[in-house]
């Protein structure tokens, strides 16, 4: 029986997806072979890529002038490769630090870059996202870092920054597909698939092509934006089998309406959860509310020493992989798209019962 997984990632995947995956596994469409057997230059797995590619782009609305490429190494990877592709004549990126994958991104610029911190969180225990009047931005700054949805934390930007000339690069890792977004708005859009788009080992990014002259020489062909968005993302091989897995995730979004659509189903679905932790005492969310993340819900029990219960209590009914980070403690839902309404809804009755049962 499957489980209702929290998982912040890898994380749940629509069991239609999987489905036909373990269908196609042996012989995709007739070829004789799986997708895991063919040859990356082969006319099968170029018709895969090449749809995932179109179906994305028609998800996001991404604009003619923006590059779409299908790398490896993950955001951490990103973390790195960005500068190296951003740094060629300046010296200093502005970083927003909202949290835990903010202080990883910022820690791995410092050795590419000065990085001057444009705003910061840590004031509160990183429970919000400083407004935009608060931040101070370097003039000539290469670019201006964002983690849009911190997902350990669990707080999003409801709104875009606007840093005028200088790109806005984010690491939209934990809420990518997950509700509408302006591309245009942005000069660099990265995110690794194993949240919202599939397996883990694809690393999905967006680069509008006027940034792809910026790379410093050390960086490596395979992580080269312009000598990737030449080649196809085929410097190297790429994650062949995550990118066919997210193509079929992205035909399920597709069918599910778009982004648009589910991103109504994820307002519905984080309601749910935020309106019962706001009526009662026995739990609480700390992150102030404006900021609260629709895909990543931590919240914490009173008492603390039940925590081990609740935990418990949930395993044994299914619902798996609600321990918080342990950097913050507590308990995390994540609710990806993947996740439907019903799964949702049992946890918040498991809650309810959890406090009559203990409150
Ligand atoms: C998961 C996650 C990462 C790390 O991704 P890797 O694939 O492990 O490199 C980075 N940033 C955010 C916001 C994430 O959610």
């Amino acid at each position: 029986m499957r489980v209702v997984n929290f998982s912040a990632g890898p994380a749940v995947i629509p069991e239609v997806v999987l489905q036909q995956a373990a269908a196609e596994m042996l012989d995709w469409h007739g070829s004789g072979m799986s997708v895991m057997e063919m040859s990356h230059r082969g006319k099968e797995f170029i018709s895969i890529a090449a749809k995932a590619e179109a179906d994305l782009r028609a998800l996001l609305a991404i604009p003619a002038n923006y590059k779409l490429l299908f790398l490896q190494g993950g955001a951490i990877g990103e973390n790195a490769i960005v500068p190296m592709n951003l740094l060629a004549g300046r010296t200093v990126a502005d970083y927003v630090n909202t949290g835990e994958w903010s202080k990883k991104s910022i820690k791995e610029a410092k050795k590419y870059c000065t990085v001057s911190i444009a705003a910061s969180a840590e004031d509160k225990g990183f429970t919000y996202v400083p407004t935009q009047e608060r931040w101070k931005l370097t003039p000539g700054a290469a670019y201006v870092h964002v983690c849009t949805n911190e997902t350990i934390g669990g707080v999003e930007y409801q709104w875009t920054p606007d840093t005028g000339d200088v790109p806005l690069v984010a690491d939209m890792s934990s809420h990518l597909l997950s509700r509408a977004v302006d591309v245009s708005k942005f000069g660099i859009i990265y995110g690794g698939a194993q949240k919202n788009a599939g397996s883990a080992g694809l690393t999905l990014v967006i680069v509008r092509d006027d940034l792809l002259d910026r790379a410093l020489p050390i960086t490596p062909s395979a992580f080269h934006w312009k000598a990737q968005a030449e080649a196809e993302s085929m410097v190297n091989t790429p994650a062949t089998y995550a990118i066919y897995i997210a193509g079929l995730v992205f035909q399920w979004l597709l069918a599910q309406g778009g982004v648009a659509a589910i991103e109504r189903v994820n307002i519905a679905k984080a309601a749910l959860l935020y309106d019962y932790l706001d009526q009662t005492p026995f739990y609480r969310s700390v992150v102030r509310k404006e900021d609260r993340s629709r895909m990543n819900v931590p919240f914490k029990l009173r008492d603390e020493s039940l925590d081990e219960a609740f935990l418990k209590g949930a395993n044994e009914q299914g619902m798996v992989q609600l321990k918080g980070h342990r950097s913050v403690g507590g308990m995390r839902a994540s609710i990806y798209n993947a996740m439907p309404i019903e799964g949702v809804r049992r946890l918040v009755d498991y809650m309810k019962d959890f406090e009559r049962r203990h409150g």
